[in-house]
């Protein structure tokens, strides 16, 4: 099949396959329609081949039960599967670039931009809201957090119920969630777990907040359960200078001041490199694991106090 089947067909059902939008790129998915009509929520995962976690956790939503929902429930547990099978960090392998920063592609581009493009022009649309589960990179630990496009309230409310105790509010573009906002659908990025870690505790946090979420939407009986506000920030996250070794002097949720050495990177001798300091006041979200940094990638990400949570 070339085309996912129809997302809405009035008809109860569960229908699983694989989907090859472009040649060479088979990926499974899974559509869940309950006997009555409701919204369609659209689940993502392994944009990153190797966050195993949100992998898994998509994995078990594909095997809800139509009679659970109202509406339907759109599976693609994982959309970078050369990645998954290679065990690739951030890229889809076939063309090296980073799936999450191509959004909205190119129809004439290199794969992982065509598969953006197809997504987004596609996908997408057919979506009420869409969820793109992440799962912490095998070289990235990270406090669990859920990214929303700041500009969008629908979708902050989905952050706020799917239950992680940070919310990020992201201005970037090439992101899947940013696409998916540009179409008019909501959309959210939970990220749990970390260097391709994943047990049941953790895949649960993932399938939990999806339960919220379809709560919130109207997909299932009763409101979603109170959850405590979380904390609403921005990300800052700096690039590395030079290739060398990366030495992080902060920890995982580790308060910084502006100006703080957040770490450094050496060369194998001992010498230093480039001293890494902080622009801005915060805490750390998620740090770099590996021991190697080539020039360019990001190091780490700093959240500061976003200005535009609810009072
Ligand atoms: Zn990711």
């Amino acid at each position: 099949m070339t085309t996912l089947p129809p997302f809405r067909t009035g008809a109860r059902r569960a229908e699983t396959g694989t989907v090859t939008p472009i040649e060479g790129i088979e990926i499974p998915y899974a559509v869940i329609e309950g006997a009555e009509p409701g919204p369609c929520l659209l689940v993502t995962a392994g944009v990153h081949g190797s966050e195993f976690c949100s992998i898994e956790a998509a994995l078990r939503l594909m095997r809800t039960s139509p009679d659970a929902i109202r509406g339907s429930l759109v599976v693609l547990p994982t959309l970078n599967v050369e990645a998954f099978f290679k065990r690739a960090i951030y890229v889809m392998p076939q063309d090296g670039k980073n799936l999450n920063r191509q959004f909205p592609g190119r129809a004439d581009g290199t794969l992982s931009e065509r598969l953006a493009h197809w997504l987004t022009g596609e996908v997408f649309p057919q979506a009420d809201a869409y969820i793109d589960m992440h799962g912490g990179d095998l070289d990235e630990s990270l406090a669990p957090f859920t990214i929303f496009p700041h500009n969008c309230e629908r979708s902050r409310r989905m952050a706020e119920v799917f239950g992680l105790d940070i919310a990020i509010a992201s201005r970037g573009g090439g992101y899947s969630v940013a696409a998916a906002h540009e179409a008019g659908v909501p959309a959210i990025l939970p990220e749990v777990s970390g260097n391709g870690l994943w047990d049941d505790a953790l895949v649960t946090r993932l399938t939990d907040g999806v339960a919220q979420v379809m709560a919130l939407l109207g997909m299932t009986n009763g409101e979603p359960k109170p959850t405590p506000a979380p904390d609403y920030v921005t990300m800052w996250v700096p690039a590395a200078p030079v290739a060398g070794l990366w030495y992080p002097a902060k920890g995982l949720r580790e308060p910084v001041a502006a100006g703080e050495t957040l770490g450094v990177i050496r060369d194998f001798f001992g010498a230093d490199l480039a001293t890494v300091t902080s622009e801005k006041e915060g805490y750390v979200l998620y740090t770099l694991t590996s021991l190697s940094v080539n020039a360019g990638e990001a190091l780490l990400g700093v959240g500061s106090l976003w200005e535009g949570a609810p009072a």
